[in-house]
């Protein structure tokens, strides 16, 4: 009798191609610390600790008693989308019909999906680094080749349309654009835009992922620009994504928004319809309420995470080691912490484990790319409160001198 087969796990070589997401598994680790009776403080998710507007919290207990608890519509109920073109066109500048707009859990399912949705392998996907964490994933996920454009902090991170121009080939598929971008705060004006327009309109091949979420939180008194509404004879190929998580202390109800060609979102809702189907039916509720209701609170939000990165920016550069250009928009800073590495400390993920063991959790700068960028460091969110931030610097200060010590 021949021995039957062990079991063996069997991970498919799409699932082998990614790393795990660092910004949810820091978070993760520290909620763990944290439940261990550690004191962590967390700045390494990507989320307002603002509550979220009591209008949209009303709107969702009201869609829970009107029994809005069954499937709707794989992108999105009829109002949903109403109220995503409203947001497209008061918020982006882009008025487009819901035929062209779609709905996901969350901006990052979107993002996964048109991917998926239109990466073949061998693909070129241009992604400007430092990189959210995801982009690079999602795109060898789907068997396409990243391509880095590296920027760099005296640059305020923004690459120009000469380098965008070289790392373009016949195979290049995409370019993903995030401005204001994480985990930089980098954030690209209309002239850029349109020199990047420029580039496109040389390389028909080539379609814009333009990754808006962070649109509302500009601190230059700029208003924030967007591919598609600078140049809409550009717009049959650029896919617009937003949605209400940063607007809107929304995070964990997981509603994003995207807009572009109708072959595309239909083609992302064909994949939506196997994966998840509809996002959730309250999640709706709340959006449309969120899209909808006042806007006026953003105005005090944005002036309070502006403070709130000026503390931080002022703080770690009188830290030696440490420098952060000052962020223009989002509620990252992106800090380079270069003369630390060396020694007991090898690497950026090493430094964000000396920081975690003094109680600050912060993500690798590796993790999004910043390698490709002759960087290391680490992020910091600034989405906390400024007692919080000023206790977690202090800590920091204290992390890197004890690292002096041992020098
Ligand atoms: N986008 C946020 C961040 O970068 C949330 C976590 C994630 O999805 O990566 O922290």
């Amino acid at each position: 009798m021949t021995a039957p087969h062990p079991f063996a796990p069997r991970i498919s070589g799409a699932l082998k191609r990614i790393a795990p997401s660092q910004t949810t598994a820091m978070t993760d680790r520290a909620t763990q610390l944290r439940a261990e009776g550690r004191d962590i403080i967390s700045l390494s998710v990507g989320e307002p600790d603002f509550d979220t507007p009591a209008h949209v919290v009303a709107a969702m207990k009201d869609a829970l008693d009107a029994g809005q608890t069954r499937y709707t519509p794989v992108g999105g109920t009829a109002a949903m989308k109403r109220a995503a073109a409203l947001h497209f066109a008061r918020d982006l500048a882009l008025d487009v019909p819901v035929s062209q707009i779609t709905v996901s859990a969350g901006g990052k399912q979107a993002i996964f999906h048109a991917l998926l949705a239109t990466v073949n392998p061998g693909d070129e996907v241009v992604i400007p680094a430092p990189w959210w964490v995801s982009y690079p994933e999602i795109v060898r996920f789907a068997g396409g080749e990243v391509v880095p454009l590296p920027t760099r902090p005296e640059h305020d991170f923004r690459f120009t349309a000469g380098q965008l121009e070289a790392a373009i080939t016949p195979r290049t598929r995409w370019l993903l654009l995030n401005s204001p971008g994480n985990p930089t705060g980098a954030v690209f004006p209309a002239a850029d835009l349109l020199a990047i327009g420029d580039v496109l309109d040389r390389h028909p091949q080539v379609m814009v992922m333009s990754d808006d979420i962070y649109a509302p939180l500009i601190y230059t008194g700029e208003r924030h620009a967007t591919l598609a509404a600078l140049r809409p004879d550009l717009a049959d190929r650029v896919l617009t994504v937003s949605g209400v998580s940063k607007s809107h202390a929304m995070t964990g109800l997981r509603i994003g928004v995207a807009t572009g060609p109708e072959w595309l979102v239909r083609a992302m809702e064909k994949l939506q319809s196997h994966s998840s189907g509809n996002p959730a039916s309250i999640s709706q509720a709340g959006a449309v309420a969120a899209f909808e209701g006042p806007q006026d609170f953003l105005a005090d939000w944005r002036e309070t995470f502006r403070r709130r990165r000026d503390l931080v920016v002022a703080r770690v550069n009188a830290i030696p080691g440490l420098s952060t250009p000052l962020p223009q928009g989002a509620f990252y800073c992106f800090v380079d912490a270069d003369p630390l590495i060396g020694g007991a400390i090898a690497d950026d993920a090493a430094l964000a484990l000396h920081l975690l063991e003094h109680g600050v959790a912060v993500v690798a700068a590796s993790a999004f790319g910043g390698d490709h960028c002759g960087l290391a460091g680490f992020r910091i969110s600034f989405a906390a409160s400024e007692a919080t931030l000023n206790e977690a610097l202090d800590r920091i200060e204290r992390a890197v001198g004890a690292l002096e010590k041992t020098r």
